[in-house]
């Protein structure tokens, strides 16, 4: 760190100090008002630990909220300049908020992190340091989710096993969008056009040195989630299909196979027919095949859709997110 002198044509000299390494903290938020403040007195005290090597910036990304979380965060905003927030449209969900937030952070680092305080703040400091020793991704997992109902446990259990089955480039269980990542790692992410995504997918697909601290996941401090399970439903569906294309090359085999059986049963039909005569009896089987191709042939083309669906939605090339306005830190 060397503080260049610059001298002026006057005798003044200017003193250029270091650049100071900003940390950004992502926050997207859909009606939280009542969580800001206890969101803040519990961050602020962390983000000060840090400084002075380390300043913090607070990025609350409002994504459509309807109760009063604009004006909360702006009535902090007075005293507090570390803190910016950029007001989405409408409602765009919280991958598209957090993508918001990726496009508006200008910290070295940053860290999505939630306003419900279920992602530990005392870990932070944690993973700044292992930041600092050379990762450029610090994952937070999530070693004791007793805190989450038994269905929630299960079903994410079930994603993350269905996901890493299926899924090109695997993901780690249990650690959500809470992780550091490092500006490089913000940049290719931001070249990623895809408007239909998980996040947490394209985090581990960019690589990059990762290192991994643990922390116990509390129950919401304040509010609902609004992450219902058909909300978490399409999320996990957006991720796999959006992660691999088995689902489709499977119809490519099992098309094949079924087809040879049929031909084979169709060679049987046709002569047991020439040699027996006609063979009136045969409801059973006919229902049953019928049956059992139709259903296939839904289910694919189910399969289909879900990849058409998404394919459109890409050629749309809709923005992601729609900001109606930024406040703070001369936007
Ligand atoms: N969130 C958002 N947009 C939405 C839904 C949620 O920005 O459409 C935010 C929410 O305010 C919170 C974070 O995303 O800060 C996580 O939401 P929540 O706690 O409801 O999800 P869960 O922890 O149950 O997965
Ligand atoms: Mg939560």
């Amino acid at each position: 760190m060397s503080i260049v002198k610059l001298n002026l044509s006057s005798d003044a000299s200017l003193v250029v100090g270091p650049k100071q390494t900003v940390l950004t903290l992502i926050v997207p938020v859909y009606n939280e008002q009542n969580a800001i403040g206890p969101f803040l007195d519990a961050m602020t005290p962390i983000l000060n630990q840090l400084v002075p090597a380390i300043a913090g910036e607070i990025l609350f990304v409002n994504d459509g909220s309807r109760d009063g979380t604009e004006f909360a965060i702006r009535s902090f905003m007075e005293a507090n300049p570390a803190i910016r927030l950029v007001n989405l449209s409408r409602n765009f969900g919280k991958e598209a908020a957090l993508c918001a937030g990726l496009e508006h952070a200008r910290g070295d680092a940053v860290i999505p992190v939630d306003v419900d305080l279920q992602d530990e703040p005392n870990i932070i400091p944690e993973m700044v340091e292992k930041w600092q020793q050379g990762a450029q991704i610090v994952n937070a997992r999530r070693n004791d989710r007793s805190s989450d109902s038994w269905a929630k446990r299960t079903t994410a259990r079930a994603f993350y096993r269905a996901f890493n089955a299926l899924a090109d480039y695997p993901i780690p269980s249990d650690v959500g969008d809470f992780r550091l990542l490092d500006r490089q790692v913000v940049d290719v992410l931001r070249t990623m056009g895809e408007r239909v995504r998980l996040n947490k997918a394209l985090f581990s697909w960019v690589g990059f040195k990762t290192d991994e601290v643990t922390f116990v996941r509390q129950a919401r401090t304040q509010g609902r989630t609004t992450m219902n399970y058909w909300r978490l439903w399409g999320m996990a569906l957006d991720g796999i299909i959006g992660s691999t294309t088995k689902p489709l090359r499977i119809w490519t085999y099992l098309g094949t196979g079924l087809g040879l059986l049929s031909l084979l049963y169709a060679m049987y039909i046709f002569f047991s027919t020439l040699l027996f005569g006609i063979d009136v009896p045969g409801y059973a089987s006919l229902i049953l095949l019928i049956l059992t191709f139709g259903g296939l042939n839904l289910f694919a083309i189910g399969i289909l859709g879900e990849y058409i669906g998404r394919i459109l939605t890409e050629v749309r090339e809709r923005p992601m997110f729609v900001v109606r306005s930024t406040y703070g830190a001369e936007d």
